[in-house]
């Protein structure tokens, strides 16, 4: 079959891929413990399930407006207002199937083919595809262990230019548990300042999920509300990935725009699930915050545990749910190791370079799995590298 010249440009999320190939293992009879897909294993709290069944039984069953109901957009506006100490009008707020499609309208809707996007890199591998599908110009900025892997703001300094359309943050950060501090993001804001047709995506869709004092969002600096697209959304806060909810806050005209894409894929996002996301925004936050706890302490484990092995190296990570170890004292490429641990220690975990580049010399492990099982992990990776 002859496909469009540019499928050949779309890259893929390789953690589906492994998850995938785990399942074959296991369907074998293999034992596999699961560090490599990023979702939250905690059930979506109660009252959200039963506000969707509310809304199932009280006809939210129908076609919604594009950029989303609007309760859920008032609901949502004055969530970010207050998170980010921004002022955020409902008509600024578009929901969408996942937060994800936020990242393809958003880069689909400002950027042309002979523009530049600077994306983090390692980072969230849709970026980088989805700028090459449509393309443009990928750039990367790497993020380096020895920096915290927050940016080097020199090096974003001479990689923005009159070509930079939009600029791609992630913070707390994927795969590496990241976090830019408040003076990063101001340094960042002054640079793009300085250019007029340069935007910010700011993908905090880990904003709640922050082992520091506070989440600190570009948006809050002065002038750079209008020049950001917040991503934000439910499937990692409230558990809900199998949902499909999320959306973007921007600049009024751009919501227009995006909403206009929604119409010409999604429609619009199930309106049953925008009404639990009601109550996620605005019922009990137990639930929220005890799953955030959980993750700070098997995070603590992991990271223990993993500097304990000979030749591995991790940084505490300050946000997010992921370990982002260096493993390059082991001297084989990343991917082969991620390889060799699903094969032999039966530990299903993702190689770095599956986030760019940059991610050579470094796995990702998701601790999104229970203490118990992270510790077996740990001790069946040991006696694995040890046979290297
Ligand atoms: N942004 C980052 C950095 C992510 O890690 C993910 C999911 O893994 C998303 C966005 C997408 O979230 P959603 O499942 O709501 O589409």
């Amino acid at each position: 079959m002859k496909l469009a010249s540019r499928m050949s440009r779309l890259g893929t999320e390789t953690a589906f891929e492994v998850l995938a190939r785990a399942r074959q293992l296991e369907a074998c009879g293999k034992k596999i413990i699961h560090l490599e897909i990023g979702e939250p294993d905690f059930d979506t709290p109660q009252n959200i399930c039963d506000k969707a069944c509310w809304a199932l039984n009280h006809g939210y069953t129908h076609y919604g407006p594009s950029a989303g109901l609007p309760e859920l957009r008032e609901v949502i506006a004055k969530e970010v207002s207050k998170t980010r100490g921004i002022e955020v009008k409902p008509s600024q707020v578009v929901v969408t199937p996942g937060a994800k499609p936020i990242m393809f309208f958003a880069i689909l809707a400002l950027v042309d083919t002979e523009d530049e996007v600077i994306y983090p890199n390692p980072g969230f591998p849709i970026y980088e595809s989805v700028i090459n599908f449509l393309g443009a110009k990928a750039v990367p900025i790497p993020l380096r262990e020895e920096n915290q892997f927050r940016l080097d703001l020199d090096e974003l300094k001479k990689l923005i230019n009159s070509k930079t359309r939009l600029l791609i943050l992630n913070s707390p950060h994927n795969p590496t548990g990241g976090v830019l501090t408040q003076q990063d993001l101001k340094a960042i804001a002054e640079m793009v300042l300085k250019y007029p047709d340069l935007y910010v995506l700011s993908d905090e869709i880990y904003s709640r999920t922050l082992y520091t004092d506070k989440h600190y969002s570009i948006s809050s600096f002065p002038g750079l509300q209008e020049r950001t697209i917040i991503l934000d959304g439910f499937s990692k806060t409230f558990a809900m990935t199998g949902w499909r909810l999320g959306y973007g806050v921007m600049e009024e005209s751009l919501a227009v725009s995006i909403a206009r894409l929604q119409t010409n894929s999604n429609s619009c996002t199930a309106t049953f699930a925008q009404m639990a996301g009601m109550e996620a925004l605005t019922g009990d936050q137990t639930e929220v915050n005890k799953m955030c706890q959980e993750f700070r302490r098997r995070r603590d484990v992991l990271i223990e545990g993993l500097n304990r092995i000979p030749r591995v190296k991790a940084l505490l990570p300050e946000g997010a749910f992921y370990a982002f170890p260096n493993v390059s004292k082991i001297g084989w490429p990343s991917k082969k190791l991620a390889d060799y641990l699903m094969d032999e220690a039966g530990v299903a975990v993702l190689s770095g370079t599956a986030f760019g580049k940059f991610g050579e010399g470094y796995l990702r492990l998701s601790y999104a799995n229970s203490v118990e099982n992270i510790k077996e992990a740990l001790d069946k990776i040991e006696k694995a590298l040890a046979k290297i």
